[in-house]
């Protein structure tokens, strides 16, 4: 069989643990026999990472300006007892971290659906994404008990000296405070790439805040997004018959359960980490949720949205089976591939992408699924756990009928 051409690299991103481990199977055995795969490859193993002082970490988010498009597999981000175990010289930052603050990105998580895994939310039938502003807010906040009587203030002095204050309240007993910022650059970036990847997967964008409460920092969100969406995409948008959208968040979550799903529900910082838990755990599993990271002059990363699995690895090296589900793993690799085949225009590799999802939701559609998927499996269908080796073999027989 002739292999399928490729003109520009991929950046891939090799990872630790688990992951790493299925990250050779699915090259192996789903990607290298069908694809003349062309790759600038960047190994953020944690040992790598610690060997160049992580620079690995930032030439792969160079490269990823660079050529647009990159795959990754997920990583360590040490901690206490990671700079232990793995000797390192530095709690290394987290590599997730590092490459979105380069790229300036907008992370989107969607979960793959299947017939036999029913959403908790029964009218759910589509992809609900999230898109998460991963900037400011609480999580740079600045904040303090107060342990007694006293006026709190905000201050906020301008480059040629000039304050600006505000009473925010008079204590008369201890409390709590907090001051927390956000920046217009930042919000603008988080709105193209919220624009961008509807337009790219041709569904509406919801976006929500609480600007009735938070007349100024909300309401500065709010404007932004209607800015940008009147002045340079609103066009786009109506040619494509696809709607902007925007409630405040009370609003909005009362019609995400509503819904039927098949949009894009973008939300400041604190509100994208809590609803992006509680939609993917609605849809099933961890395990079945990509994640996408959108640059906002469009560049695309592409991973899974869960960790490395250490429990797993363990398993695995004692030589123990494991059944780790390498489904959103998998569609990493097919939507960074769709995506280069987009880019440079190859409709082989577009619709190899397009077969290698379809191969692996049959294989699930014919009940060969990893251990975690069985026990959510809906009454009336059938499953059988297999290791990750014979899930990856049942997708690749799929696959090659597919591409006979
Ligand atoms: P995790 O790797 O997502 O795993 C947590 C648990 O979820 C697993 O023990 C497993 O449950 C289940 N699970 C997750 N993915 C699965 C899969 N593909 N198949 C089957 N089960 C799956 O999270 P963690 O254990 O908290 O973190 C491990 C490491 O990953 C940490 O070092 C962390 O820094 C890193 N991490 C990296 C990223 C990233 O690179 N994007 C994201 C998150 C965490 P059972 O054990 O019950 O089977
Ligand atoms: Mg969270």
């Amino acid at each position: 069989m002739n292999k399928i051409k490729m003109t520009t690299p991929l950046v891939e991103m090799d990872g630790d643990e688990m992951t790493r481990i299925l990250w050779k199977m699915i090259k192996d055995e789903l990607i290298l026999p069908f694809v003349d795969l062309k790759s600038e490859y960047y190994d953020l193993g944690l040992p790598e990472r610690e060997k160049t002082k992580d620079k690995v970490t930032f030439d792969s988010a160079y490269a990823t300006q660079k050529y647009g498009v990159a795959v990754k597999c997920a990583t360590i981000t040490p901690n206490k007892q990671r700079v232990e175990e793995y000797n390192l010289t530095e709690m290394w930052k987290s590599p997730n971290g590092t490459i979105r603050a380069i790229l300036d990105g907008t992370v989107f998580r969607a979960p793959i659906i299947i017939d036999s895994i029913k959403p908790v939310v029964k009218n759910w039938k589509k992809p609900i994404t999230i898109a998460r502003h991963a900037y400011g807010d609480v999580y740079k906040a600045s904040e303090f008990r107060i342990e007694g009587e006293g006026k709190a203030e905000i201050v906020f002095t301008d480059k040629d000296g000039k304050e600006t204050r505000e009473t925010i309240y008079d204590f008369e007993c201890p409390g709590v405070l907090q001051g927390q910022y956000n920046k217009d650059t930042s919000i603008r970036s988080f709105a193209h790439s919220c624009f961008k990847y509807a337009i790219d997967t041709k569904q509406d964008l919801w976006f929500s805040t609480k600007d009735t409460i938070s007349k100024k920092y909300d309401q500065t969100f709010k404007l932004i997004f209607q800015e940008i969406y009147e002045n340079e995409y609103k066009a786009k948008f109506e040619e494509l018959g696809i709607e902007y959208f925007y409630t405040l968040i009370d609003d909005a979550v009362a019609r995400v359960i509503r819904s039927e799903g098949g949009y894009i529900w973008a939300c400041k910082n604190y509100d994208g980490d809590v609803m992006s838990d509680m939609v993917s755990t609605a849809f099933g599993s961890l395990a079945m949720m990509t994640s996408v990271l959108v640059s906002p002059d469009g560049k695309y990363e592409y991973e899974a949205a869960h960790g490395t699995v250490t429990r797993h690895y363990y398993k695995y090296l004692k030589g123990e089976e494991t059944s780790t589900n390498p489904m959103a793993t998998i569609f990493a690799w097919s939507g960074a591939l769709r995506k280069r085949g987009e880019m440079d225009g190859l409709n082989d590799l577009v619709d190899f992408a397009n077969k290698l999802e379809a191969a692996c939701i049959k294989t699930l559609d014919d009940g060969i699924m990893t251990k975690d998927l069985v026990g959510l499996v809906s009454e009336g269908f059938k499953a059988t756990a297999v290791n990750s080796a014979d899930f990856i073999k049942a997708i690749r027989e799929r696959l090659e009928s597919a591409l006979a």
